[in-house]
């Protein structure tokens, strides 16, 4: 799957993050960011007039070890991500909004 990089999933699903913030467990420092709350590695970039999500740790060889890194779909390994493409043709604009919950603090107590 190829992420498009709408940050749906990193606002919208509690998952485990690098944390370096976070008690040092085998070896790794990690916590887990609540459902409905942007990642607190998660800010917002435009590129081409597009705002699109930029996670600050993908970059990092600890990354490789995370949920985040693993997470795939059912289909071809190349094709796009099926929820970021409807989000991103603007089909769900009007139930997620990005900047919303990174630079405004939304939180979805629904999640
Ligand atoms: S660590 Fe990166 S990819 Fe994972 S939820 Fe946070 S911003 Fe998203
Ligand atoms: S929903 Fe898809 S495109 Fe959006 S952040 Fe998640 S994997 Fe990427």
């Amino acid at each position: 799957m190829r992420c498009l990089r709408c940050g749906y999933c990193c606002v919208k699903y509690p998952v485990v993050i690098l944390d370096e913030d976070a008690e040092e467990e085998d070896g790794i420092r990690a916590s887990i960011k609540p459902g409905g709350e942007a990642c607190k590695h998660l800010s917002v970039v435009t590129e081409k007039g597009v705002q699109i999500a930029h996670c600050g740790i993908h970059d990092v060889p600890e990354y490789e070890q995370t949920p985040c890194a693993e997470f795939d779909q059912i289909g071809a390994p190349d094709a796009p991500c099926r929820i970021g493409h409807a989000i991103t043709e603007g089909r769900f604009g009007y139930l997620f909004d990005l900047l919303a919950y990174v630079e405004g603090g939304k939180k979805d107590e629904s999640c």
